[in-house]
């Protein structure tokens, strides 16, 4: 049996659904904000590119939010997966959490971000987010004036190589097998100085998460320093498309007005949906999709004064 009532139930408290929260728990709103404890940047030493706090660790920026939202009482937080989102018989959604609870709410917000796939190397978690990373913008200006790689295959090691000529002069693209470019794509690579390495990788070399080289199949070793790569990532969870959340072309969740989904009450902010994939970016999404519940339920109580809303 469901027994807790809140306004809105956030699945996942990075930075997106913890900054809905902020804006949601200052509304005087009753917010249950869900976490199974796998962010994106798990592996990250400091969050960048975020205006007043640049170079923050990753879990103080998290300790941090969960501080400021202990000030607002309608907040609580539970570091617990929702395993299960469906509508409520009555009205609105219901959420069965890991430890079998069930919660109702009104309006929910999908914030449940994505994981990197790794490329397929050997060891290559003890490098990733010191010297291996996916994201110059999070990471270049660290590792400026290094000999770095761009690892990724056809478009996607491309477009890599691409990216980091804004932040680096000696870049070697590694395909890790036949490179799939187009003869202009090759050109272009060789008129921005760009060298291409497609032999097969048999590991990284170096220490304590600092890379040295790359070592080919073939034997030789290509010394670099720091390597950014270009993989897929996958959505954290399925939640959305349990909902019926419609998609768009690029299979991410579509959003209309404020974050809102395909599915009325439902809301998604962060890498989920797929836009400049920044912390910064991630929490402004939450903070809108925050704008566009609270919205929705100051207009429905306003309809209807006498209905009530969470207990
Ligand atoms: C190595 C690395 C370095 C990075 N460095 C930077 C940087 O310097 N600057 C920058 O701006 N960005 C950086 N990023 C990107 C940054 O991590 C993301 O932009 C940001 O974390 C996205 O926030 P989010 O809230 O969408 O998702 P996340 O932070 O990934 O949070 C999603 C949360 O949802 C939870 N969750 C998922 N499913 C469920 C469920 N069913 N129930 C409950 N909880 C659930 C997860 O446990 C997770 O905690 C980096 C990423 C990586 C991988």
């Amino acid at each position: 049996m469901a027994t807790d009532r809140f306004d809105v139930t956030i699945v996942g408290a990075g930075p997106a659904g913890l900054s809905a929260a902020l804006v949601l728990g200052r509304a005087h709103r009753k917010v249950l904000v869900c976490d199974s404890g796998t962010p994106r940047n798990w592996a990250s030493k400091a969050i960048h590119s975020y205006l007043s706090r640049d170079g923050i660790d990753p879990t103080e920026f998290r300790e941090q939010a969960r501080s400021e939202l202990a000030r607002y009482s309608g907040v609580v937080i539970k570091d617990v997966e929702v395993t299960e989102l469906k509508r409520a018989v009555d009205h609105g959604f219901e959420a069965t959490l890991g430890d079998a609870s069930r919660v109702l709410s009104r309006k929910v917000l999908l914030a449940t971000g994505v994981l990197d796939h790794l490329p397929p190397l050997p060891d290559i978690e003890a490098f990733f987010g010191t010297s291996v990373f996916q994201c110059p913008y999070c990471d270049g200006w660290e590792m400026r004036d290094r000999p770095v790689a761009a690892y990724g295959k056809r478009q996607r090691g491309f477009e890599m190589a691409r990216a980091l000529t804004a932040w680096f002069d000696d870049i070697v693209l590694c395909t890790d097998g036949a490179p799939g470019l187009s003869e202009k794509e090759l050109e272009q690579l060789r008129q921005n100085g760009i060298e291409l390495r497609a032999e097969r990788i048999e590991r990284l070399e170096g220490d304590n998460g600092q890379l040295q080289a790359i070592l080919f199949r073939n034997g030789e070793r290509l010394p670099r320093t720091a390597l950014f790569f270009d993989m897929p990532a996958s959505e954290q969870s399925t939640l959305a498309q349990a909902l019926g959340c419609a998609v768009t072309s690029q299979g991410r969740i579509k959003c209309g007005q404020y974050e809102s989904t395909s599915v009325p009450g439902v809301f998604a902010a962060g890498n989920i949906i797929g836009d400049v994939q920044l912390a910064i970016v991630a929490a402004a999404e939450g903070a809108r999709a925050a704008f566009g519940i609270n919205r929705a339920l100051t207009r429905e109580d306003f309809d209807a004064p006498n209905r009530g809303g969470a207990e």
